[in-house]
């Protein structure tokens, strides 16, 4: 059977985790953290001073998820998209939220000073949102709110019922 490959994305607080873990636990689709999975294999190429965290190896991670891609079903969370192939993905959702809330996630998360704006900040540009536009066909990009629970089951009704009906279509 065929089943899609979707693409979760977002600020990091955005709920790309939650709702992804959720999706997989509701679907026959796999979940892939790929922050969990370069940490696991040290796909690392170097060191972030400013940030103070590695820096990915992109390539590394592209061949390790390649074959799982092709086979379909899969969940990919990361909160950057640009560097992934484009034909992997069937479709895109860009998690949102607003600032308030935004802002109380990265600082229980233990966020501060610099990183805690920059990711804001980075929400407030909706940068996440433009490099999806730019990397995949404008047409499979979606945004989707998330500040409340009601938004988060709202998120997985809405994207359970587009899995279920790409499998219609495709086999
Ligand atoms: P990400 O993986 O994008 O960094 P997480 O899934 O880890 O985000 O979520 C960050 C925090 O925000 C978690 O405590 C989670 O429970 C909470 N959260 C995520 N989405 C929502 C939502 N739609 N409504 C309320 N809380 C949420
Ligand atoms: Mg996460």
């Amino acid at each position: 059977m065929r089943r899609p490959n979707i693409l979760l994305s977002g600020t990091p607080g955005v709920g790309k985790t939650t709702l992804g873990k959720e999706l997989a636990a509701k679907t026959n689709l796999v979940y892939v953290n790929v922050g969990d999975l370069a940490k696991e294999g040290q796909l690392y190429e170097g060191y972030d001073e400013e940030y103070e965290c590695p820096v990915l190896d992109e390539d590394r991670v592209i061949d390790e998820l390649e074959d799982k891609m092709i086979d379909g079903g899969v969940i990919v969370d990361y909160h950057s998209c640009d560097f992934f192939p484009e034909r992997w993905f069937n479709i895109v959702f860009v998690l949102r939220t607003e600032n308030s809330f935004l802002y109380d996630r990265l600082e229980s998360r233990g966020y501060r000073g610099k990183k805690l704006q920059d990711n804001i900040q980075c929400e407030i540009f909706q940068t996440i949102y433009e490099e999806a536009m730019s990397s995949y066909k404008e047409e499979i990009v979606h945004q989707l709110p998330s500040n409340t629970p009601e938004d988060m089951e709202r998120n997985l009704d809405q994207i359970i019922q587009w899995i279920e009906q790409w499998i219609k279509d495709n086999n």
